[in-house]
């Protein structure tokens, strides 16, 4: 029987439709030997999109820009993409789009670039602002096509639909997204991840391992391979973590941390459920207004969640304990179980050097109010347990 659960993304079912077009071009040579023709099979007019000049240090830009010249294509570029992307960047990228007929976006970096290219493609084919379709107003009619080529492991946006952008004016971050979004093709080579620096390696590892979590906190059952495909990834990420933190340029580390970041959020271990995404709502409030790491707001808020909800399903917990941290269950309850696991997954944080406090960014409770009302803006938030805006006042305040 399906069970039928309504969330914020629509009602989705036990029972599943599964749809991920995108081709995904993994590892080393990969942008030498398809990047081309993946391009010019959909057109020559290539909007290049990227952020604050990561691709121009570390000389992936040269290289993109030679492949793409020599294929004879016609480039225009939008540069400086905000970590945290702003609706600004956003219709500045739909209207140079529409002026110059461009035929493919091409987003060139993290989880921020990919996502501006895809509200962009959106807008693109949208009559109106961009933003109704964030705001649940309004639904994509079409997408112009997006490729894409990661530098960061983190989102999992290279071979999803949905993206987050921030309205700088009201001070608002939402997802969204629509069938028309997932990138065409998108290329994953890990050599592209040796520059980015510590801090953001360590994000980038909190993000993908609480995708994991948002789907293994789920209200209703999973299948056993389900559970344990999970279990798998965040084993991997869990083990990985700090040879990719400690050894930059170490390639194994950071293809496993990149194949990690895909994997959780690319549908694989998202088929049938929904999970639960009220930390994902909650850190996307401290964002938008104090502008933080994604990752970083992820890594505080988690721990503080998993204390509030535990005793919904202490079993669950206990199932992180044992086979994600490999803790021996002997003579232990579930509940006992439970906050070992809530300290092990504190333990990790702190092993890879994660913010634990919202302290260390600085901020204290004078906007406490703001966030937990805007975090239930649409209603309650989670399924796991439903959060309504006391719950999350509560969380933010164990979080300062
Ligand atoms: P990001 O915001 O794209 O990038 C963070 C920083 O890392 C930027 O300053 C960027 O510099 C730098 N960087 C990226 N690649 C680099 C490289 N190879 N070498 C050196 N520096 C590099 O980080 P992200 O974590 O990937 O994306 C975060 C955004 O994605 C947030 O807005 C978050 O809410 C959203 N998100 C999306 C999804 C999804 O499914 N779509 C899921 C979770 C989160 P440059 O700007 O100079 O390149
Ligand atoms: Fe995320």
């Amino acid at each position: 029987e399906a069970v039928v659960l309504t969330c914020e993304r629509g009602i989705q079912v036990d029972a599943f439709r599964f749809y991920n077009p995108t081709t995904l071009y993994y590892g080393k040579g990969q942008i030498e030997k398809h990047l081309a023709e993946e391009v010019t099979k959909i057109g020559k007019r290539v909007l290049l999109l990227y952020g604050g000049g990561s691709i121009k240090r570390n000389g992936l830009y040269d290289k993109v820009v030679g492949i793409l010249q020599n294929a004879g294509v016609s480039l225009f570029e939008l540069s400086g993409v905000e970590p945290n992307p702003r609706l600004s960047t956003v219709h500045k990228g739909i209207a140079i789009c529409r002026e110059n007929h461009i035929d493919l976006i091409l987003a060139v970096g993290g989880g921020s670039v990919l996502d501006c290219g895809k509200a962009i493609a959106m807008g693109v084919k949208y009559d109106g602002d961009v933003w109704d379709i964030y705001q649940r107003k309004g639904k994509a009619t079409g997408a112009l096509p997006l490729g894409t080529i990661l530098t960061l492991a983190a989102t999992g946006s290279e071979m999803n639909s949905g993206g987050v952008i921030t309205n700088w004016e009201t001070k608002e971050k939402l997802g969204g997204g629509s069938p028309y979004t997932f990138p065409v093709f998108s290329f994953c080579d890990p050599e592209n991840t040796y520059t980015v620096p510590r801090d953001q390696t360590v994000y980038g590892i909190c993000d993908m391992l609480a995708h994991c979590f948002e789907h293994y906190f789920h209200p209703t059952r999973h299948t056993p391979l389900q559970q344990h495909l999970i279990e798998a990834v965040m084993r991997t990420i869990v083990e990985n973590a700090k040879t990719a933190v400690e050894n930059p340029n170490d390639y194994d580390a950071r293809e496993t941390m990149m194949y990690c970041s895909t994997m959780a959020l690319n549908g694989m271990i998202s088929m049938g459920i929904t999970g639960d995404w009220a930390c994902h709502a909650i850190e996307h409030e401290i964002s938008a207004i104090y502008d933080i790491p994604h990752g970083g707001g992820l890594a505080i808020v988690f721990p503080h969640w998993m204390e509030h909800v535990k005793n919904v399903n202490p079993s669950r917990f206990a199932s992180l304990a044992k086979n994600v941290f490999g803790v021996d269950a002997n003579g232990k309850t579930d509940a006992e179980l439970a906050d070992i696991a809530i300290a092990k997954v504190r333990e990790f944080y702190q092993s890879i050097g994660a913010p634990q406090h919202l302290a260390d960014y600085q901020i204290g409770d004078d906007q406490l109010e703001r966030m937990a009302s805007q975090a239930v803006r649409f209603g309650e938030i989670g399924h796991f347990k439903k959060l309504g805006k006391d719950d999350v006042h509560k969380i933010l305040q164990a979080a300062l």
